[in-house]
C-alpha cells in the first residue's frame, strides 16, 4: 500500500499522461452525502496535480436521491451484500441492499470502461468504506459494497485516511 502513489506516478511518467483514479465524489467536495453535505478532503483534492481524478457517488448511481435516509449494515459487510445477502437497511427500516449492489455494479462498469485500476474511497460509508463500516450504529471492521466489488475485480482501493498516512 505504501507504494500506491509511486506505482501510479511511474505509470503516468511512462505514458506521459495522468493515470485516472476513481474517487468518492464527496471527498472532492461534491454534495452527494445522504444529508446533502460533502466530505471535502484537501489531501485527496491535491491529488489532482498528479492524477486525473474521476468523481463518482455509488449511491447516486444507484438511483438514491440527495438528501436521502442514511443506511447501515444489519450484519456482516459488503462482501455479504455482494453474495446476495440483504443486510443493509435505511433509517426507515427499508431494505436497500439491492440498490447498493446496483450502485457498486455501475461503478465497476465505469472502471472497466475507462480502464481505471485505482480508487480512493471514503472510509466508514456502507458503499465506499474500505476497512471500516457501521453495523447497527457500531463502527466495525469491514468494507462497503462498492469497495468490496472493486477489490474483488482487482482494483487497488485505499481510503482518504491511508492516503494521509503515506503523504
Ligand atoms: Fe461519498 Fe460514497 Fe457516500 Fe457517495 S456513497 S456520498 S461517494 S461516501
Amino acid at each position: 500500500m505504501s507504494n500506491f502513489v509511486d506505482i501510479l506516478l511511474e505509470i503516468s511518467l511512462n505514458y506521459a499522461v495522468k493515470e485516472m483514479v476513481l474517487v468518492s465524489a464527496c471527498l472532492l467536495g461534491l454534495k452527494c452525502c445522504y444529508n446533502g453535505c460533502d466530505n471535502t478532503n484537501d489531501d485527496v483534492v491535491d491529488m489532482r496535480e498528479l492524477f486525473t481524478l474521476i468523481p463518482v457517488c455509488p449511491e447516486q448511481l444507484a438511483g438514491f436521491s440527495t438528501p436521502r435516509f442514511p443506511a447501515f449494515f444489519t450484519q456482516g459487510d459488503g462482501s455479504d451484500t455482494i453474495t446476495g445477502k440483504d443486510n443493509i437497511i435505511n433509517e426507515q427500516g427499508t431494505n436497500v441492499s439491492e440498490q447498493f449492489r446496483c450502485g457498486a455494479r455501475e461503478v465497476l462498469k465505469l472502471c472497466n470502461l475507462l480502464n481505471i485500476h485505482s480508487a480512493i474511497l471514503k472510509e466508514k460509508s456502507p458503499s465506499c468504506g474500505t476497512k471500516q463500516i457501521y453495523v447497527k450504529e457500531k463502527l466495525t471492521k469491514g468494507s462497503g459494497v462498492t469497495a468490496t466489488l472493486l477489490k474483488l475485480n482487482g482494483i487497488r482501493v485505499m481510503s482518504e485516511n491511508e492516503l494521509k498516512e503515506i503523504r
